[in-house]
């Protein structure tokens, strides 16, 4: 096996450079900008901030002061005195600046032939009528509303029509089972929940109003729950309590201009349970007017957004990304935003690309684990569509190895377009580090720099930030608008995860070093990050190092006690469809890590595995295949995120033990 085309983390060293034409009217167009903007924000960081919040958002009242923190304290206040409303920034105000006829969501449902465009003064009008139909149900300013519906522009409205009368919007997302929504409505006690009958899904109708009657018989705070026709299965109706959406909405008697209330910048916005690959899902904490002002800026700056782009976003706006970068930042710039109901591989694996061509789609975002499924497809799916529309590309949700960074930047963005591979979290609110299109040269797997005023570092654990190419703890020391403000309900969890260790800083809980170019790379969570005989190494890693041999589909290694070693590496691989399970394939597979990474990669055990355990938003879930390696059967802990609970016993049954 040759060793030439092997790419990997380690000893990436490929530049490209940012695209030249367009840059004209790029939001920063080059390094000397950027640095620019650095300097100017680390000088003064509040002016910095403040100008961004009055230049992109409008605000009813303006704020007295820009910051009041105490991060230690883990008590952060954003533009307090500033009153504003989301609703107002994402919708009304643009009725009257020229964009009364614009497209805001351009939906793609399941069935090709469902589409429906909704301009801004049709979005104003769905959203004014449910916010009022929410008023009429008694929820107010302050209450919290669950949202577990799918990708449909209901839920838009929905998350839009709360922020409008102050409502705390809490979606999750509509694959999760009944339990994990039971969990997540009696944590924020929830006094109406939004559904529908039932999710289109590859074909199929999946159904969900069954899961909400089931979570809602221990779920006290909910009066009403509101269900959306979109399937048309029969389901039953509570009566008292299951109320039809078109119904409500169609009430002659409803208030059809519904007045945005005013609300305080610190106000909370919504509440959003992590994705759980690391144990008990969080409530994280937004307020108003800090997110508003991050959604919209890293929005502008990040992806480039301009007037007249189609934007997609692939992810489901039941996570993170969905809220910041579907629904709050793109319609805070008064953009288009694409939302698309489907998979990505049926009715076939071009379903992405086509739509890229059919709505001539200019900036397209997704995450790692779906470049890798569509490049396991073939090459064949990308050339059957006309891509040129695509100008910025974006990737999220964990590290990119360098083998799909590569396909990704050839295939779809035909050699030429600039990746943003952006790290962020449910807590940062948006993103925090990434290239900027038009200004950033970019290496194949790095985030590269933090944006201005992001003041992220890699530390050791005294807090010290370490040398060049030193692992170390990525943390952040400067607060942010669009900071978590709380986890719900505890106080003392929210201190504590993620202010107690480093005394003033944010700890985002994963791993990262810099390379002697400045590029941050980040090695993953630091809960996984494996300990050979004192060698700290990133899964991210290994695993794009196994990732980038051509029989291996997919990668997950993790930790396993080792009386010598301290830990030694156990990796599941999942195999390239055409390929056999094999002994020489496996001692193959420990050189190439060995050449690649060196001895002390050296994965110990190999174990072939159909499937690997991830979490709903597609995460591998690396605290079972830790506890599985160890020898442990059963005391998985919260499984509730899992997507397919079957892999585990596959793996039980699989595992290899230590020879
Ligand atoms: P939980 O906190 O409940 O365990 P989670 O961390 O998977 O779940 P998210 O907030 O959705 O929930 O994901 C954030 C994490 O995803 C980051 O902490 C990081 O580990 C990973 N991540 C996201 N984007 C990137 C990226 N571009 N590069 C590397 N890692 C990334
Ligand atoms: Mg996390």
């Amino acid at each position: 096996m040759s060793q030439t085309n092997i790419e990997s983390m380690l000893d990436e060293k490929r530049v490209f450079e940012p695209p030249f034409a367009r840059r004209d009217n790029a939001h920063v167009r080059s390094m000397e900008q950027y640095r620019e903007l650095c300097s100017r924000a680390d000088e003064d960081p509040e002016g910095f901030w403040a100008e961004r919040a009055v230049k992109l958002l409008d605000w009813f009242r303006p704020f007295d002061s820009v910051l009041d923190a105490d991060m230690q304290q883990a008590d952060i206040r954003w533009f307090s005195g500033g009153r504003l409303n989301v609703a107002y920034n994402c919708i009304d105000r643009h009725l009257t600046r020229g964009r009364r006829n614009k497209a805001a969501i351009i939906w793609q449902g399941e069935p090709e032939e469902d589409v429906r465009v909704y301009t801004y003064q049709m979005l104003h009008d769905e959203v004014c009528r449910f916010a009022a139909v929410l008023r009429s149900l008694g929820v107010k300013k302050g209450d919290r509303v669950s949202l577990y519906m799918p990708m449909i522009p209901e839920l838009a409205f929905a998350m839009l029509a709360c922020t409008r009368i102050g409502a705390v919007h809490s979606v999750v997302f509509a694959g999760f089972s009944a339990v994990s929504l039971q969990n997540r409505i009696q944590d924020c006690e929830a006094k109406v929940l939004v559904t529908a009958d039932a999710v289109l899904r590859a074909g199929r109708r999946i159904p969900l109003k069954n899961n909400v009657d089931e979570a809602l018989r221990q779920c006290p705070s909910v009066e009403k729950c509101i269900v959306v026709r979109r399937a048309g299965v029969d389901i039953p109706m509570e009566a008292g309590r299951d109320l039809w959406w078109d119904e409500l909405a169609a009430d002659p008697e409803l208030d059809a201009v519904c007045p945005c209330e005013e609300m305080e910048s610190e106000d909370p916005l919504f509440i959003l349970y992590t994705s759980g690959s690391t144990g008990r899902p969080k409530g994280v904490v937004h307020t108003t007017g800090g997110y508003l002002t991050y959604a919209a800026h890293t929005t502008q700056w990040v992806f480039d957004l301009q007037d007249d782009d189609v934007y997609w976003c692939t992810a489901d706006a039941g996570w993170i990304t969905g809220h910041s970068y579907i629904v709050y930042g793109p319609l805070a710039l008064g953009g288009t935003s694409l939302m698309f109901e489907g998979v990505p591989t049926w009715p076939s694996p071009d379903r992405f690309w086509h739509i890229v061509q059919k709505f001539r789609v200019n900036i397209f975002y997704t995450a790692p684990t779906v470049v890798r499924s569509l490049m396991r497809e073939g090459v064949e799916w990308t050339q059957k569509h006309d891509l040129s529309s695509l100008r910025v590309l974006g990737s999220v949700g964990e590290p990119i190895n360098p083998e799909a960074w590569m396909w990704y930047h050839n295939y779809i963005g035909g050699g030429k377009l600039p990746i943003v591979d952006t790290w962020w979290q449910t807590e940062t609110g948006g993103i925090m580090i990434s290239a900027l299109p038009y200004a950033t040269p970019l290496k194949p797997g790095s985030a590269t720099f933090p944006l201005p005023g992001i003041d992220a570092a890699v530390v050791d654990a005294e807090g010290n930030a370490v040398e060049a190419n030193q692992g170390g703890y990525l943390v952040v020391r400067r607060p942010w608008p669009g900071m978590l403000r709380g986890v719900y309900g505890d106080p003392e969890r929210f201190r504590q995860t993620y202010f107690e260790r480093f005394a003033g800083m944010y700890e985002s809980g994963d791993g990262a070093r810099v390379d002697e170019d400045g590029y941050i790379w980040v090695m993953g969570r630091l809960d996984d990050v494996i300990n050979v005989s004192g060698h700290r190494m990133g899964t991210a890693e290994v695993e794009s190092a196994l990732v980038a041999h051509p029989a291996v589909a997919e990668a997950a290694v993790v930790g396993m006690p080792h009386a010598v070693k301290g830990e030694s590496i156990y990796a599941y691989v999942t195999l390239a469809a055409d390929e056999d399970e094999s002994e020489e394939l496996r001692a193959e597979l420990r050189t190439w890590v060995r050449k690649e990474i060196g001895p002390i990669a050296t994965p110990e055990v190999i174990q072939f595995a159909d499937g690997l355990p991830k979490t709903r938003s597609g995460k591998i879930m690396r605290r079972i295949l830790r506890k599985i390696a160890s020898g442990e059967t059963s005391e998985f802990g919260d499984t509730s995120t899992l997507s397919d609970p079957g892999v585990i016993t596959d793996l039980i049954d699989g595992r290899l033990e230590l020879t």
